[in-house]
């Protein structure tokens, strides 16, 4: 699998983009969260009318917005270019998704007269197989319903933790995987604000022993560097700063 990050900041970031990550098996290829400004991000990496399924982490907006941004391009690319595939979308997301989607469609009513169909599912402690990649999703503790994913594809997997405080759920789905996307948003003196801290990180990783942790979903409050000495230190394997258009192979 290849991992792209499109968006490793928060709604507060100046120079990272809000949460968003590309995820290729060589056949298929899918978005995991798709926050606002992320369109231009995918821009920079493949064509958005190449993407056929988002998942959705949880309804933040700066995991969600560029929901509405991709199905308008998908729209406007159809009126200005021929033979354009007429492909279902997909999207998956915790229990609320569909009422969100409900409201972007009564927002932006263009969103109801797209010419391809567009699939909902809600998912709480799920397992999938789609195209190839197969997805289990784990309900987490946020302020709002949230999920954290495990894809595998050939035998290999990455977990991605959305957002969380620290909690038993996180630790079990992460559990060995090569890859481990971790939200790091606060400084340690920020615990308990429904995000993950470098020592909560540390103890994730240090519990669940990942491959690979990419640590990502930083607020300017944080000093990633220093999140990443500070999770070394509990853990043996390779501790990431994630980057915005950061690849990795999985
Ligand atoms: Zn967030
Ligand atoms: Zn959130």
């Amino acid at each position: 699998m290849k991992l792209t990050v499109l968006g490793s900041g928060t709604i507060l970031s100046k120079e990272r983009s809000t949460a968003a990550f590309l995820l290729e098996n060589g056949s298929s290829k899918m978005l995991i969260d798709f926050g606002l400004g992320n369109l231009r991000q995918l821009q920079k990496v493949v064509d958005p009318l190449e993407i056929f399924s988002l998942f959705l982490t949880h309804l933040h907006p700066d995991h969600s917005l560029d929901l509405v941004s991709l199905l308008a391009f998908k729209k406007h690319s159809k009126i200005f270019k021929q033979g354009i595939e007429k492909r279902q979308f997909h999207l998956f997301g915790p229990s609320g998704v569909k009422e969100f989607y409900a409201s972007i469609v009564k927002a932006f009513p263009f969103i109801e007269r797209l010419d391809f169909d567009v699939s909902i599912k809600e998912l709480s402690l799920s397992k999938i197989d789609f195209f190839g990649f197969n997805v289990k999703s784990r309900p987490v503790r946020h302020s709002v319903p949230a999920l954290a994913y495990r894809i595998e594809h050939c035998g290999k997997s990455v977990v991605f933790s959305g957002d969380t405080r620290y909690c038993e759920e996180i630790k079990s789905i992460s559990e060995n995987a090569d890859l481990l996307v971790l939200e790091c948003s606060l400084p340690d003196k920020m615990q308990g604000f429904e995000h993950l801290t470098p020592k909560e990180c540390s103890l994730i990783v240090a519990q669940a022993k990942p491959k690979k942790v990419l640590l990502t979903h930083f607020y300017p409050m944080v000093n990633p560097l220093k999140a990443k000495r500070e999770v070394e230190k509990a853990f043996s394997g390779e501790v990431i700063v994630a980057e915005d258009l950061m690849e990795l192979k999985i």
